[in-house]
């Protein structure tokens, strides 16, 4: 299959809406629309027809355009089965392991609790791309409301273990703000000032930051790095145990 060709929507005041499309069967994919106008506008735009939604949780500025999209489209929408109480209209739920079909595009389908219960991810292979919602973002991780620490640090390892090559369609554009904090807990990183200096200049010119490479955020990103010798150690903590050194890099980006 061609990969699909996946525009980058901003929304609300720092979401991402993804729309993914193949024109040779004229399929279109939006992720996470927290409203409807700009998507609308997107695909007017280009004489797009939706045809599939994906929501990776049940947040509101993930799913808040869903009615609307769904009225007047008639799309299949795609959520995680296990939020079936929380997200209405889903016609297709998903749990870990399942293959989603796409228009011929084949989704896997992670789920990464922690930011919520029942939040998924879905990795497309032809396309080298990862909708990973409030889980993994570059150079950081979503905020942990409903699970454990230990829950979202095994959601990241499942994401960090994509190939490098996969980019990441992450849910909002948070990348500076994550990059102050990654600067402060980890300053001696040459790789990560010179992604940062990347994005800034990025940002000047008004572009998204996202998608980013998983190659690059292994060793940037702060939460994909808490079983890491040399990240560990900066922390000063007297311990090697993951989950306690990724429980305390998140505590402290909460606080910062
Ligand atoms: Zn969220
Ligand atoms: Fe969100």
């Amino acid at each position: 299959m061609t990969p699909f060709e996946i525009i980058v929507v901003p929304a609300l005041s720092d979401n991402y809406i993804y729309i993914a499309h193949d024109t040779s069967n004229k399929t279109t994919l939006v992720v996470d629309p927290s409203e409807a106008a700009p998507v609308l506008n997107a695909l007017k735009t280009r004489g797009w027809t939706l045809t599939h939604i994906l929501n990776t949780h049940h947040h509101g500025d993930h799913i808040g355009g869903n009615k609307e999209l769904i009225d007047k489209f008639n799309p299949t929408l795609i959520g995680p089965l296990s939020e079936e109480s929380r997200i209405p209209n889903m016609h297709k739920m998903v749990k870990e392991g399942d293959k989603i079909n796409v228009g011929g595009h084949e989704g896997l389908v992670f789920e990464t609790p922690g930011h919520t219960h029942g939040h998924i991810a879905v990795w497309f292979k032809d396309s080298d791309a990862l909708f990973c919602g409030d889980t993994l973002f570059a150079l950081g991780c979503g905020r942990v409301f409903e699970g454990t620490m230990e829950q979202m640090w095994d959601s990241l390892k499942k994401l960090r273990s994509l190939p490098i090559s996969t980019k990441i369609y992450c849910g909002h554009e948070y990348t500076l703000s994550n990059a102050k904090f990654a600067q402060d807990i980890d300053p001696k990183n040459a790789a990560l000032q010179k992604r940062i200096r990347k994005f800034e200049a990025m940002r000047a010119d008004g572009l998204p930051t996202i998608p980013t490479l998983l190659a690059d955020e292994l060793g940037t990103n702060p939460f994909l790095r808490a079983d890491d010798a040399s990240f560990a150690e900066g922390l000063g903590l007297n311990t090697k145990d993951p989950v306690a050194i990724f429980t305390e890099t998140r505590s402290r980006k909460d606080n910062f």
